[in-house]
Order: structure tokens, then sequence, then C-alpha cells
């Protein structure tokens, strides 16, 4: 994945000062290169019409380029831009940033001065985008500044976001839970609004692949459960519900098997649906995704999606990512919290310390007792982020939250979970979330955060409404009512 870096310059500056623009471009964009993650591609100074529409479609044709950043070093006649912002289609960013960091106040000149322009170049830039409606970013800065890099690495990740849902191709094993409305949606509008593509798979089809697996894979498997995780003395090779564990190292290697073969990055499962599987995969879908696997249970696919997009928007970081789902409270005053769980899938990334992997009943589905991995989340400040679709268009909410150990151990509780206080407390949080519709399967991310998720949003022209320390209902109630009119009014734009 690459970050294409375009210099807006014109042919009247003459040789030599093109040359300045040239080489000092190049410190900048070689100074994002150390600071992002992310490879960043110096394109040649653009100086007429035909090179920057030239330069864009370029960019719309190429798989790696997820995004361009673009700087007006001098000034760039914008009416050149016309045709090749008309055109583009990849995420962009408008960096508002200058070679030099001081003024050299004993020595500037006109050279100087016929050089350094960026503060009218990109007027005359910012100018044309909100002219011809140009979705951007614009970031403004030194970029030896750390805030400024971070707020482009921010916008980058977003980026790969996008590029990761545009190729998704995502696998339902059976429909949705029965009866259930928030976890539907237009699949239609998805992959015309995201791109991914989301298809159901019979479940037998993966029992084929499931016992088909060769025992001495399981074994090996198995093998590696014993050394990563604190398994249960029954579970264990000679302990007398062994044969629990393989089965469930089973289901995991026919998943990854039947997943890598249709090249599937996300998919869900649905308790009410599992054909000849023996167990609810519990195990299998957490090491999943572990390794990056987007999941949503009941069918849900759209916070199948949305794990997968944040998955990939949080290479690297510290932290991470996981579904979830908000499922009871503690309402004591002062203390108040949200515990979340979900019947066994939560995300191992997420985890203080190592999981001990267990079996125990499951009182829903009617199977055999399922192996997962208990654990509790690790304490500090994430975001629970929710993908609604409400009938015209996509929303996103997402709640800014502070991960907290349990307020007691608890020892009678058999699945993974993690404690949150939501921002600005339990009540604001959930009278918001619940006047905006939102669902109650979740993404928590640690690793990720608001800037992330405004810059994907708006990249992908999607509703999002952030739930934080300053919100009240009062406000949120407006906003809601204000971004029901605008986004019916954004469609016919
Ligand atoms: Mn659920």
């Amino acid at each position: 994945m690459k970050l294409w870096f375009l210099t807006g310059s014109q042919g009247l500056y003459g040789e030599d000062t093109l040359r300045q623009v040239a080489e000092q471009s190049g410190r900048i964009a070689a100074a994002l290169t150390e600071a992002l993650p992310f490879e960043i591609v110096w394109q040649p100074v653009l100086t007429d019409a035909t090179a920057i529409r030239r330069m864009c479609l370029d960019a719309n044709s190429d798989d790696a380029c997820i995004g361009l950043i673009a700087w007006m070093h001098t000034f760039s006649p914008a009416k050149m831009w016309i045709a090749g912002l008309d055109t583009l289609r990849k995420p962009l960013l408008h960096l508002h940033t200058q070679a030099n960091v001081e003024l050299p106040w004993s020595s500037i000149d006109m050279d100087f001065m016929n050089l350094n322009q960026a503060a009218h170049g990109d007027r005359e830039f910012g100018h044309i985008q909100s002219r011809l409606g140009v979705p951007r970013k614009t970031v403004a800065g030194h970029v030896s500044d750390p805030a400024v890099t971070a707020r482009i690495g921010a916008w980058a990740r977003a980026a790969a976001g996008r590029a990761e849902v545009d190729s998704l191709t995502l696998a339902r094993f059976g429909d949705n839970m029965r009866d259930v409305a928030v976890t539907e949606g237009d699949k239609v509008e998805a992959q015309f609004r995201f791109g991914v593509s989301v298809n159901t798979y019979g479940v037998n089809d993966l029992v084929e692949v499931v016992d088909a697996v060769a025992d001495a894979d399981v074994t090996e498997l198995v093998k590696e459960y014993e050394e990563c995780y604190l398994v249960a003395p029954e579970l264990r090779a000679g302990g007398e519900r062994h044969e629990s564990l393989k089965y469930a190292g089973r289901i995991e290697l026919g998943m990854r098997q039947f997943l890598e073969a249709g090249g599937f990055r996300a998919f869900t499962t649905n308790f009410e649906d599992l054909g000849g599987l023996r167990q609810l995969p519990g195990l299998a879908v957490q090491r999943l995704m572990a390794d990056g696997y987007g999941f949503g249970g009941e069918g849900d696919w759209k916070t199948s999606v949305l794990l997968r997009t944040l998955k990939v928007m949080s290479a690297g970081l510290p932290g991470g990512t996981s579904f979830m789902e908000d499922y009871t409270y503690h309402l004591t005053p002062g203390e108040e919290v949200i515990l979340g769980a979900h019947m066994l899938e939560v995300c191992p990334s997420v985890a203080a310390g190592i999981p001990s992997c267990e079996i125990h009943p499951l009182s829903i589905g009617g199977r055999e007792d399922p192996v997962r991995l208990v654990f509790d989340a690790e304490p500090g400040p994430a975001i629970v982020v929710g993908l609604a679709d409400m009938g015209d268009r996509f929303r996103l909410v997402a709640n800014e939250i502070d991960v907290v150990p349990p307020l007691a151990p608890l020892p009678s509780l058999p699945v993974a979970r993690a404690v949150w206080r939501p921002r600005p407390d339990l009540r604001t949080s959930a009278e918001s979330w619940l006047t905006a519709g939102a669902p109650h399967h979740t993404v928590l991310s640690a690793a990720v955060g608001r800037e992330e998720l405004t810059d994907f949003a708006d990249m992908l022209g999607v509703e999002l409404l952030v739930i934080d320390a300053d919100t009240t209902t009062r406000q949120f109630t407006r906003e809601l009512r204000w971004n029901q009119a605008y986004h019916r009014l954004a469609r016919g734009l």
C-alpha cells in the first residue's frame, strides 16, 4: 500500500525555481516516509492541466495507491486542477505545509518569496476543492511536528481501511438470526457504497471441509493450543474432554481452509444454523479474529466488515480490536459500567494476560459444549463502533470509552469479557446510542480512534456520529436531526 505525494506548481517560475521546488518537496515526502507506516511515492512536480489529469487517472488505476497527498509549494493556478480532481476517485489529503519552519528574517528576499508561497498557493487549491465539492482532509503545519504527521497517519490508516473494504469478500455461514432487525442490511448498497462483496454459503459446505481435515493436523494444532493458552486439565491430552478440544481444532482448520480457498477475509456464523457442526465455533472464531479476520455473530455481516476494516486500519499499533456486544450493566450510582461479551466470540487481541482455554455448556444452540478462550480485556482508552442500515443509508456510531478492570473477580462467568465506562457517562452514552438506533453488536478497538474513523467515514460519504466526553443528549439529538437532513440532501448533490 502506497501513498502518492503530489506537488503543485506552474511553468512560469522557470527551471531553477522548479528544480528547488522538486528538491524541497522530495524532502517533505521523505520526512513523511519516516513518520508514516506507508511508503510515500514522490511524483514529479505538476505544472500543467494535462499532467495533473494524467496523474489522477494513473492514481485511480493503480491498485497499490491507496491515497494522494497534495501540496502547493508555489502558486499552482487551480483551473489546471479541475479536470484532474473531477476524475479522482482515491482519497485525497491536502497538506498545507512549507519547506522551512522559521522565516529567515535577516536574509529573506524576493527569491525566497518567489519559492515559498504555500500560504497563498494552498489557499487557491483549497478554493477549487471546495468549489468542486472534492472530499478531502486538510492538514496544516510543518511535517516536523508530530501532531501534523499523527493527523496524516490517521488519514493514511483510514485510506488503508478504505482500500481493504473496497476489495473485501465476506463469507456468511448461514443467514441472519431469525427475526433480528439490526443485523440485517442492504448487501447491494453495501457493495456499491463500501465495495465489499457479501455472500452466503451453506453451513454444510463448511462442515465437509471440517470433517475432511487430517487428524495429524489437528494433533499439531492442539499442541499449539497447549503452548499458547492456559488449557484446562480436562481438555489437555489425556484429559477426559480432550476430544472436544480436538474437535474445536478441527473446526479452526476447516474454517481457515475454507476462507483461504475462497479469498475471504471476513465471515459470519449463526448459532441457529450450524448444520453438521457439533460445536458452535468459539475458539476457532477467536483465533481467526486474532489473525485479522472480520467476524460477526448471528449472521451480522456489517459488524464483520467493520471488524476486518478496523483490523487493517490498526495494523502495527498497540492495542487489540474485537467483535463485541453490550451485554449487561452495573448501575450502582457513581460506578456505572457496561459488561461487554458475546456467547463465545471475543478476540484475544484485547486480552489482558494469557487467556485460559475452557469448556462449558452453552444454554443456547443445542449442540455439544463449545471450547472457548476466557479472559478480561486490557484496561485503557478505546472506542466501540457500530454500523446500522437505516433504510436509506448506513450510519456509523462510535462511543469513546475507558476499559476498566472488572470491579470484582468473575469466577463463574465462562466467557471472555470487557468492562468499560462509556464517555461521558453511561446514561448519556446509552440514551444517545439508542436514539441513534445504533446496534448492539460493535467493534471494540484500543488501537484506532475517532480521527481514523472520521477520515474513513468521510472517504466513503457515510454518516458518523461520535459520543464522547463532550456529548449531551440535547446536542446529540439535534445532530441526529441535522444529519438526517444533510445526508438526504447530500445524496442528491
Ligand atoms: Mn450477538
